[in-house]
């Protein structure tokens, strides 16, 4: 009897189980694929995949490896891949003890850490702004530091810009220095047991305008996939995102120093395989990389991106690129449509409890408008930056050029009217604190 022929499998590490695992499933039935997902939202209700996938705890990440590579043993693993910045660790152990390209962990935790960033950016002569690490314990006497304004203040291991706030004096500093400490200490923050929760840094706030750049390594290759405009000026205090526009319009030049800037990063923090997602900043004293994570850009956002295969009628989303790219199948070398792409992370105008969203037909009727997702859940209390690390949904359009396609997010965002009603607080009946 003939043995059936095994399908390629890839394991999925992922911190959320949703819209970018859908379309990792969709993708990988279009492929013919078996995706096994290892997340430690296995308890969600609405996970629709049950046996398919396996529970582990990212914060413990070579634990989780460990119990992922005992219940892989004597299957057939071709590829690994991780979504959000949580998971990146364990799926790089596993990869390395199951020889399978990917990046080295030490590379991965290196991307973990903002501290630990600055310091191989530092090291490896990149523009790095001045920065400083110190325990939220005692929150210090700004003065005393020889720190100098405007500068930002961060968690070292949170993402999505939460915690992030630019302070331009003392009071400020002192000011955004509690706030950080608060949410580091709340019990939301604490519950994901991130390291370095005691910790806040203090970085140069860098001026100038701000490009975010999608990347895949192959052999230590880095290929840029699209880099995205964000129009919209991030001067703090908070630094939650709003439009993401492709192609650049930046000059020919000054993408090319984008580029440039991506490949001296990663070759610093030694990543060699898989999706990369970098965040960078431009003034006229250069090029400076923020951040530069070991994943895909997040979750919805990536329905921005679409790649188009020769001689393929539907061009394919970056799910199916990077599923054909961990298996080194034909199409993975395909190049973003040439269509103009965006995207608008509905920013959170206050905290509150959403009790209402008006005007969505008619931002969806919007000319250029190809989709809105609210993903805020009705009667959910919602959190604003800094606090906050979630959009109220998305809005993406597409057109000849990127001013149109900036233009129709700008107005479909104007038809949109969100009710939150502030949560009232609540005195704990012993301290009596709110
Ligand atoms: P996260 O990983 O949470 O996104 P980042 O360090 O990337 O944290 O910071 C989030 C955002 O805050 C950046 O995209 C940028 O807009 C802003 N920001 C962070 N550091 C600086 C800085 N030194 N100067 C100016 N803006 C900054």
């Amino acid at each position: 009897m003939n043995s059936p022929i095994e399908k390629p499998r890839i394991l999925l590490f992922t911190a959320k189980l949703g819209y970018q695992t859908r379309a990792f499933d969709a993708a990988a039935k279009k492929l013919g694929v078996e995706l096994v997902f290892v997340t430690d939202r296995c308890h969600q209700l609405d996970d629709p995949w049950h046996d398919r996938a396996m529970p582990v705890r990212f914060e413990a990440p070579e634990e989780a490896a460990h119990a992922v590579m005992q219940a892989q043993a004597g299957q057939r693993v071709d590829g690994v891949l991780a979504l959000g910045d949580r998971p990146t660790l364990a799926a790089a152990y596993v990869a390395r003890g199951l020889g399978i390209a990917h990046n080295h962990p030490a590379s991965v935790e290196a991307c973990r850490s903002k501290l630990r960033l600055r310091e191989v950016f530092r090291d490896a002569g990149l523009p790095t702004p001045w920065f400083r690490s110190v325990p939220l314990q005692a929150i210090p006497e700004p003065a005393l530091m020889g720190i100098t304004y405007p500068c930002v203040l961060k968690p070292v291991s949170l993402s999505a810009s939460q915690g992030v706030v630019r302070v331009n004096n003392r009071d400020e500093f002192l000011a955004g220095a509690s706030r950080l400490k608060r949410l580091l200490e709340s019990a939301e923050i604490q519950a994901t047991r991130e390291p370095n929760l005691d910790r806040m840094i203090m970085e140069e706030y860098l001026p100038g305008r701000e490009v975010a750049v999608e990347g895949l390594l192959t052999g230590g290759e880095l290929r840029v996939l699209a880099i995205f405009d964000k129009p919209d000026l991030l001067e703090g205090p908070y630094f939650e995102e709003t439009i993401y526009v492709t192609p650049s319009r930046l000059t020919e030049t000054e993408q090319e120093l984008i580029k440039r800037s991506f490949v001296e990063a990663t070759r610093a923090l030694g990543l060699t395989h898989g999706p990369v997602h970098g965040e960078f900043r431009l003034n006229d004293r250069g090029v400076w990389p923020i951040e530069v994570a070991a994943r895909p850009i997040g979750g919805l956002c990536a329905r921005a991106l679409r790649f188009q295969i020769e001689d393929e009628h539907e061009p394919i989303g970056l799910e199916e690129l990077l599923l054909r790219h961990a298996l080194s199948l034909t199409g993975r070398e395909a190049p973003r449509e040439t269509a103009a792409s965006g995207v608008l992370m509905i920013p959170v105008p206050t905290s509150g409890i959403l009790e209402k969203v008006e005007g969505a037909e008619e931002a969806r009727a919007v000319a250029g408008v190809t989709q809105l997702e609210i993903t805020a859940r009705w009667r959910d209390y919602i959190a604003a930056w800094p606090e906050g690390s979630s959009y109220l949904g998305f809005l993406f359009a597409r057109g000849e050029t990127p001013a149109e396609v900036e233009n129709a997010l700008r107005e479909g965002h104007a038809k949109l009217s969100f009710r939150l009603t502030p949560r009232l607080p609540v005195e704990h009946p012993v301290t009596g604190k709110v």
